[in-house]
């Protein structure tokens, strides 16, 4: 018999959404916000990403109720001690493009030898009435200039450890291979598979 699970997924990113449902299992019926009728973001006021994750599933869980995860990601830089981090969506200010955010990262580090960065995603889930976080971390380098035109936001300028292509070389399968959202949606998906095998 083939179990479904109706999970709701925090989030009006359409990148985001197709790389999740590309790699969850297909008895996981996952739920846009759009599909619930909330087409507005919801407000990032948190000062990390596991706090902005949590905010996220605790505002649809408090609305609708339902099961539901969201996930937050920050491009962590040694150089730029740590940042964009928390701020990667906004870093070259309110309403900038990916273009924007990758340009002032390129001319902060200018020829700076160090380009080693990790991408960080945190899953926050609740299931069941309980809550749950996830982590999933690739390290990798910044490159000197953009390459490619796949995915989205940093992927054109980071190229993760072990591999020669930058995230915007990959196809989507690879992306995810690699990634930090493949590796924390992995972890959520296990502990969902061992939640309703159980
Ligand atoms: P979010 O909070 O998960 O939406 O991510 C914040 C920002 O980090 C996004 O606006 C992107 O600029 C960047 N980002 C998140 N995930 C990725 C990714 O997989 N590749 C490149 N940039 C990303």
């Amino acid at each position: 018999m083939t179990t479904s699970i109706k999970l709701v997924f925090a989030s009006g990113n359409v990148h985001k959404l197709n790389e999740i449902s590309a790699i969850i299992d297909p008895r996981i019926d996952l739920i846009s916000m759009r599909d619930l009728g909330y087409e507005d973001e919801i407000d990032e006021y948190g000062t990390s990403l596991d706090q902005n994750a949590k905010i996220k599933s605790d505002f649809i869980f408090e609305r609708y109720g339902m099961n539901c995860f969201s996930d937050d990601t920050g491009l962590e830089i040694n150089s730029l001690k740590g940042d964009p981090g928390v701020y990667s969506a906004r870093y070259a200010g309110d309403n900038c493009s990916f273009d924007d955010n990758m340009n002032k990262v390129l001319n902060l580090l200018g020829n700076d030898q160090n380009r080693m960065a990790s991408f960080r995603t945190v899953i926050n889930l609740w299931w069941n009435g309980t809550n749950h976080s996830f982590e999933g971390i690739v390290k990798g380098n910044i490159e000197f200039d953009k390459k490619g035109s796949n995915g989205f936001g940093y992927d054109p300028i980071f190229t993760p450890t072990g591999t020669t292509k930058t995230f915007a070389e990959m196809s989507r399968d690879e992306k995810s291979e690699h990634s930090h959202r493949g590796r924390a949606t992995k972890k959520l998906i296990d502990f969902l598979y061992k939640e309703i095998n159980s």
